[in-house]
């Protein structure tokens, strides 16, 4: 009988922030390059804008002549022409003239500003007033602004969002260099787990987290690869992570990793050559029975057979793993977290670190956290939440009341 032996969560962490092998790399088309990250820096091919442009409607005009301009002793300035978008401009501005243009517009030789159109009234066609002086740049974009040619637009480990894929397009790069997608094995065991395709007979019940972990795999950039379900049977067991751990960069499997009688995963995981026990339990709840082991480069992790506790597991400790295998260097803490205030006392166990499952709702005061009762055995109670609440290893308990971060799942 193998026995726990006990982490902090904190150390956990420490241990799956381990270096780990840089990433494959694939070429991949702007349009399909959404929420990937970059396997290597992207320079810019050429300046952005390529041409000194105006950033309003109005006219383009040497600076010199409007200074001193006032509405009661305004610049008058003879208009020379008009610049056409999408085109060079075919006049320049000379001294005492201005020229027409619109936002976006290409700047006329000769000028270094453009006024607006506000600060502007016209005497007659070929005539303007000019009210109030402008500085020279002023409204205009100067080529390179934006981007100058040869400058890192975007680093390697950053994961590309709408606004980085519309720089990019600004700059006609049309495919990026981008870690291929981590490969990652789920393998279900248990003797009571079937198909989800099948009636469950009496003490079975379906596969949850093949179906749960896929998709967040899948949501945190992943590819994940399910394996048929193995019986609690240590041979058919390392049978399936071997071919696993050939053909995918992490391994999950759900149950078993426990010290029960019929718990073979810790046990199997070991028997590889090579192989190095990193964790075998973890002080939080749920979740406790989790095991980390390394063969070699791979990371082959044992979670809860429990649904609630393999995907808090997941969520917590797996994902971040899973996104620096893609290489993503940044790991900022996710997007999808909010202040609410918690509407009943949580308890909590000092030497544990609690996830509490809690709905978020909105009310006059701002939001508010509610937390979601019942056995972490109930798989509604994930699906009745909006996000966890950590209550950190060494506190007691959070009172109703006090500000609490809703991680958002
Ligand atoms: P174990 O970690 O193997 O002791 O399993 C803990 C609990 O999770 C047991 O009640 C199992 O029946 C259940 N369980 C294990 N694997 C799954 C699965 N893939 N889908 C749903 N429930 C599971
Ligand atoms: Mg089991």
């Amino acid at each position: 009988m193998l026995f726990f032996n006990v982490k902090s969560p904190s150390e956990v962490r420490e241990i799956l922030a381990r270096p780990t092998p840089p990433p494959r790399c694939e070429t991949v088309a702007l349009d399909a390059a959404l929420r990937r990250v970059l396997a290597a820096d992207v320079t810019a091919p050429e300046d952005l804008p390529e041409f000194d442009r105006s950033v309003v409607d109005g006219f383009a005009v040497r600076a010199a002549d409007t200074f001193g301009a006032s509405p009661g002793l305004p610049a008058f300035l003879e208009v020379a022409g008009e610049v056409l978008m999408g085109q060079p401009a075919s006049v320049s501005v000379a001294p005492g003239r201005c020229v027409r243009i619109a936002t976006g517009g290409m700047l006329p030789p000769g000028a270094d500003a453009v006024v607006m159109v506000e600060h502007t009234e016209a005497v007659d066609e070929r005539l303007i007033e000019v009210t109030r002086p402008i500085a020279p740049g002023e409204n205009v974009v100067r080529r390179g602004d934006d981007v100058r040619e040869g400058e890192t637009v975007l680093p390697a480990g950053h994961r590309l969002r709408a606004s980085d894929l519309g720089a990019l397009a600004g700059l006609g790069i049309l495919e990026v260099a981008v870690a291929a997608r981590p490969r990652v094995a789920l393998i279900p065991t248990g003797d009571e787990v079937v198909d989800l395709r099948e009636r469950p007979g009496p003490g079975q019940i379906r596969d949850i987290n093949t179906t749960a972990l896929a998709a967040a795999v899948r949501e945190a950039g992943g590819e994940p690869r399910s394996a048929p379900i193995v019986r609690d049977d240590p041979d058919l067991l390392k049978a399936t992570v071997a071919r696993a751990l050939a053909e995918t960069d992490l391994v999950l499997i759900s149950g078993g990793s426990s010290v029960g009688a019929r718990d073979w995963t810790l046990e199997v995981l070991l028997s590889f050559p090579r192989s190095e026990l990193l964790v075998h339990g973890v002080a939080i709840r749920p979740g406790k029975p989790v095991i980390v082991v390394r063969v070699g480069e791979s990371w082959l992790i044992g979670l809860p057979g429990n649904p609630v506790s393999a995907l808090v597991v997941y969520e917590q400790f797996v994902r971040p793993l899973q996104r620096r295998l893609e290489g993503d260097s940044r790991l900022l803490p996710s997007a999808g977290r909010v202040t609410a205030r918690l509407a009943t006392n949580l308890s909590s166990d000092p030497g544990k670190e609690d996830y509490v499952r809690v709905r978020v709702r909105r009310s006059d005061a701002g939001l508010v956290a509610e937390p979601v009762l019942g056995k972490s055995a109930l798989v509604m109670t994930l699906v009745q939440a909006d996000g966890l609440v950590v209550i950190p290893e060494s506190a007691e308990g959070i009172e109703a009341g006090e500000p609490v971060a809703v991680e958002l799942y």
